[in-house]
């Protein structure tokens, strides 16, 4: 995509396109800032609204991995969702072509929502410290699909981004520089 391309909406823009819908951004014990249920929601419902707020010409910590070699901001509250090996979100891919977050199982009010960033990203070379989401399954880091096992790709099912699983494995990811 051509510079001429990119689209840079207003923050105000950006804030109207991306409400909340029940989540809020919240200060987390030692993980900085994360999102929270400000109300229950049933397996399935529409958690956060994802919207693109602008294209980006490589990865990097904040980026969404929308295909093999493509990468976007997402606006709202979707940068500020922290990741977990054993999530209680799952990416959908909306209209816009954005990847809203649904919930895999029931979540209640108060609690913390969280995606495996592995549902989004084929490979993962940000987050070289320990993972933090304190889950029986966790790998111990955070990594790509590229390195997840097959009964966790299987427990994700329909809640990937959808180039993931088209994706052959052993496919070169890009390098960060
Ligand atoms: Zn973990």
């Amino acid at each position: 995509m051509d510079r001429k391309d990119v689209v840079r909406p207003s923050l105000a823009e950006r804030e109207m396109a991306a409400p909340s819908q029940g989540a809020e951004l919240r200060e987390t014990a030692g993980k900085g800032g994360g999102v929270f249920a400000t109300r229950p929601f049933h397996t399935g419902d529409l958690v956060v609204t994802g919207v693109i707020t602008a294209e980006l010409a490589r990865n990097d910590a904040h980026a969404s991995q929308i295909a093999l070699h493509r990468y976007v901001r997402h606006g709202g509250l979707m940068p500020k969702v922290n990741h977990s090996c054993d999530p209680n979100c799952g990416i959908g891919l909306n209209a816009s072509g954005a990847h809203d977050l649904l919930a895999r199982v029931p979540i209640r009010a108060g609690q913390e929502i969280t995606f495996d960033y592995a549902m989004r990203n084929y490979a993962v070379e940000h987050f070289p410290g320990r993972c933090q989401c304190r889950t029986a399954l966790c790998r111990g880091r955070i990594t790509g699909w590229r390195d997840l096992p097959p009964e966790r790709r299987d427990a994700y099912r329909g809640l990937v981004a959808p180039y993931l699983p088209d994706t052959p494995t052993g496919a070169a990811p890009d390098t960060d520089s």
